[in-house]
């Protein structure tokens, strides 16, 4: 099917004040997408929108959900089918972090991490497909993690490793299973990205550290994922699908 001249993307968890999916939206807002951010705060969801329309002249809806909840984000994503051009990308940006080791780890931080990570995405993406199927064109994007190639990362353990490595698996088979319906399915696979997500908890020296071993020789920043989604979601990336990008400097090369 044709790109439409005004394309929408959908992006969960781009409210967070210095995280990748505000950079994406503000990405993929300079260059004319239509915006939905959907966020756990409707506030800060409403802000990143207006921002994002206000710099970029696009529309943009942002809206309060937790992702973990079915039912909202079925209602979130017919909001945005209903007030938003045409939806052509999803990114499955949301998530949550776990730094406890396996043997520490309880049921129910277990699950929080599966429910938010995998759940969330699970719901998000099969409502945007029902949306992609009638006009038979649909991209999405899995933020998936270093962490999860590598066995743990920098911050995160099991629970989030475990998580981020669905998110590949399942990227993949939506290749498979969703590309006779004009959709994409691929992955990016950040490194160490200076946000908020570790809540400062990576010390200067352990930044130090981490440096050494780096090829590119710096931590990586937002607008490097930002770049590498916004190429899998736009016009020129229609024939990568099943793929992971990694966006990591050189830190995992496999
Ligand atoms: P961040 O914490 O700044 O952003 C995550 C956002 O997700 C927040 O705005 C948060 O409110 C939102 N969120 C959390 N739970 C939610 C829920 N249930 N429903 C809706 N929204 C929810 O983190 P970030 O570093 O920008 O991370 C973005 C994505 O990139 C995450 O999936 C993360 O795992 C992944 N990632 C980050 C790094 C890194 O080094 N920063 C590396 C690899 C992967």
């Amino acid at each position: 099917a044709d790109f439409p001249q005004q394309p929408t993307a959908l992006l969960t968890g781009a409210a967070s004040e210095r995280g990748i999916g505000r950079a994406t939206a503000h990405r993929l807002g300079r260059e004319g997408w239509a915006v939905a951010v959907l966020d756990l705060d409707a506030e800060a969801s409403a802000e990143v929108a207006h921002e994002v329309a206000e710099q970029h002249g696009v529309a943009t809806l942002g809206l309060g959900v937790d992702i973990s909840d079915e039912q909202q984000v079925d209602r979130a994503v017919a909001r945005v089918d209903a007030e938003l051009p045409q939806l052509v990308g999803v990114v499955n940006n949301a998530g949550i972090s776990s730094p406890t080791p396996f043997t520490e780890v309880g049921t129910e931080e277990w699950k929080r991490v599966f429910d938010v990570n995998v759940h969330g995405t699970f719901f998000v993406t099969r409502a945007a497909v029902r949306i992609f199927r009638r006009r038979s064109l649909g991209r999405i994007v899995n933020v998936s993690s270093a962490s999860a190639e590598r066995g743990g990362g920098v911050y995160g353990r099991a629970a989030y490793s475990g998580s981020k490595a669905a998110l590949l698996g399942l990227a993949k088979t939506w290749a498979r299973e969703l590309g006779e319906y004009g959709i994409t399915a691929n992955s990016v696979a950040p490194g160490s990205i200076d946000t908020d997500i570790m809540g400062g908890r990576l010390s200067d020296e352990r930044k130090e550290f981490l440096l050494q071993e780096l090829p590119v020789g710096r931590v990586g920043t937002v607008d490097d994922v930002a770049g590498a989604i916004h190429y899998l979601l736009g016009r020129d990336g229609g024939y990568l699908t099943g793929v992971t990008l990694d966006v990591n400097g050189g830190s995992h090369i496999h």
